[in-house]
């Protein structure tokens, strides 16, 4: 497995804590220069709370940090918009599955876009892929991986020997036969598991090879993935919540149906905490994005709280810390400011060694990235070099020239972290929203709706192009 490995390009190796195995893994991509990135998106059923924008913005910084590396990265993000959770809430609000989902989708662009998260290369929805999951649980059909019951179709767990290896859980307590139809379910309940469910009244269906029905929550990934980035690619991620069952399911269903590894790397985010609690809306410590926002009006502060403590270790989110690092952010925007002005001035004595002490706080920022995405190693590294340039701005000894390198230093760590003030252009998340926008209104046939937000982005310069994996969007001119 670990010969037709490609070395990483840029920097030294990047170490990641592989949850298959349980340990510090040396990572490279498969094709060299290129990561492959399956990040589980929001099932969009509900606005996503804190806890699930951290998980968000830890896969942003992992993309970035390789982006930042000169590698290239398709990352793939799918929208669960159809499963138990989302079937249910279109039920409660009274509305079609597609106009229920739609709404959640275009909170979801929203807010991923106010916290700086670059977008993925593909948006996959399941709704659209469903004749790739039924043609995958046709293979496993021919491999001998499921039954049949009541026109509902399941994965056999003790037809994969290797089922456990990556929660760990104990296959000796399971009984044969016992099977699950929900989506999700405890370790505890380790059971067979539904990759087909036979329609029942009121649910929205498709036609397949067992009679209508719809897909279970976990072929969704294993489709989807396998068909933007091939059926074995290098990283999978979500939150820890995610390891047991939906991740488990998904190796048993690729690898099942393959006979081959299906990712190399699983790394999952810890929980987010509300002032040491879990987070729950009976205790009144539930948060969205939005109700953050409202108290404190500043998302680069939250993405550098969520920035501040290591992604594999749980983040007690109090308005006390969102303070601290509000203030953080306050001091690496200034200091922006001040290079920037020393960048124009003319007349100074010189004598800081600029393009030493940039490389140095380069090589540190890089290398706490690559100790498996240490970011409050990267913060401290990066605050260190700040307190120096801003020293020699103050004493004078940072020339212009020096005050460039120090920018371009600056701008290069902010190209990870993302908590500087962006460039005023169009922003591809505020793309995606018109998009999900658009789509809705052509679900509910409102094609005037949908004409005018295709001539609003055709006027910013954005071409929409309609397949059948769903809309995608270039700027005008390219190809
Ligand atoms: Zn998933």
């Amino acid at each position: 497995m670990e010969e037709d490995r490609a070395p990483s390009r840029a920097g030294g190796l990047v170490k990641l804590h592989n949850t298959l195995g349980r340990r510090l893994v040396d990572f490279s991509p498969i094709e060299a220069g290129h990561v492959r990135l399956y990040t589980c998106g929001p099932t969009v059923y509900n606005v996503v709370h804190i806890g699930n924008l951290r998980t968000f913005v830890f896969e942003d910084v992992l993309r970035r940090h390789f982006l930042g590396r000169s590698e290239r990265v398709t990352q793939v993000m799918n929208l669960t918009d159809v499963d138990d959770k989302t079937i249910r809430g279109a039920q409660e609000a009274g509305l079609s599955l597609g106009d229920f989902t739609a709404k959640h989708a275009e909170t979801f662009f929203r807010d991923i876009g106010r916290l700086g998260i670059q977008p993925a290369e593909h948006y996959p929805r399941a709704t659209d892929h469903v004749p790739e999951m039924i043609a995958l649980i046709r293979r496993l059909e021919e491999r001998g991986h499921t039954y049949e019951s009541e026109g509902s179709v399941y994965f056999r767990i003790a037809t994969f020997p290797d089922y456990g290896k990556l929660s760990g859980i104990d296959l000796e307590q399971t009984r044969r036969g016992d099977r699950v139809a929900d989506d999700e379910y405890e370790k505890e309940d380790v059971k067979d598991f539904a990759l087909w469910k036979a329609t029942k009244p009121g649910e929205p269906s498709w036609p397949s090879p067992w009679g209508d029905g719809r897909p279970g929550w976990h072929i969704e990934c294993s489709a989807m993935s396998m068909k933007y980035l091939g059926e074995r690619f290098d990283i999978h991620t979500g939150a820890v919540d995610n390891i047991f069952p939906h991740h488990e399911n998904e190796i048993a269903q690729s690898e099942g149906a393959t006979g081959q590894p299906f990712v190399n790397v699983w790394l999952h985010a810890e929980h987010l905490i509300v002032d040491g609690e879990k987070m729950s809306k009976s205790k009144g410590n539930f948060y969205t994005l939005s109700d953050v926002l409202e108290r404190r009006n500043d998302p680069a502060a939250v993405r550098y709280l969520f920035l501040s403590v290591p992604y594999r270790k749980k983040l007690n989110f109090t308005w006390e810390a969102l303070s601290g690092a509000a203030a953080a952010v306050d001091r690496i925007r200034s200091a922006a400011v001040r290079i920037a002005e020393v960048s124009r001035a003319a007349h100074r004595a010189g004598g800081f060694p600029s393009a030493e002490r940039a490389t140095e706080f380069r090589k540190s920022f890089t290398a706490a990235l690559d100790d498996d995405l240490n970011t409050p190693e990267a913060l401290a590294a990066l605050f260190n070099y700040l307190r120096e340039v801003t020293a020699a701005t103050d004493d004078g000894t940072l020339d212009a020239e020096g005050a460039v390198v120090a920018r371009e230093a600056l701008a290069a760590g902010d190209g990870v972290l993302g908590v500087l003030p962006a460039a005023p252009e169009v922003l591809p998340a505020e793309i995606e929203e018109k998009i999900a926008a658009r789509n809705a209104a052509r679900k509910r046939r409102d094609f005037a709706e949908s004409d005018r937000i295709r001539d609003e982005l055709a006027e910013r310069g954005i071409v929409l192009e309609d397949t059948p994996g769903g809309t995608r969007w270039k700027k005008a001119g390219s190809v």
